[in-house]
């Protein structure tokens, strides 16, 4: 099996900021790995830590979940950082679902909010 050293960051709506702000925080911690993100959420992310290598795939809802699923499907990802907004009404729940089946189905660390984010962050990076 492949070393897994991407982290997969994706953020619904309103948390775009909020991944933005995570990534500016833990920049030096994910420095060592490939970002791949979904288009706006890279965006987000280039915009505050120019020094990343960020790779964007499409927007979610034009298929860059499920992009990201095959990376985790291809057992590449070392960390999957997934922030839905809890606060819209559920216009991405397939591809919620789908995503957290596949990293569910290949034992792949996954965080559905900042709180888990942090602590697994530095776990991954160690
Ligand atoms: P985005 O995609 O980062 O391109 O917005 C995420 C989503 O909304 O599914």
């Amino acid at each position: 099996m492949a070393e897994r050293r991407k982290i997969a960051l994706i953020a619904h709506d309103k948390m775009k900021l909020n991944m933005a702000e995570f990534a500016l925080k833990h920049q030096a911690l994910l420095q060592p790995f490939q970002i791949v993100a979904t288009g706006t959420t890279g965006t987000r992310v280039a915009e505050a830590c120019p020094g990343l290598n960020i790779t964007r795939m499409k927007s979610g809802p034009l298929g860059g979940d499920q992009q990201i699923g095959a990376m985790i499907a291809q057992e590449e990802v070392a960390l999957l950082i997934f922030l839905v907004d809890p606060l819209t009404p559920m216009p991405h729940d397939v591809d919620v679902k789908a995503l957290m089946r596949l990293a569910i189905l290949y034992d792949t660390p996954m965080a559905l909010n900042l709180a888990s984010a942090d602590i697994l962050l530095p776990a991954i990076a160690r």
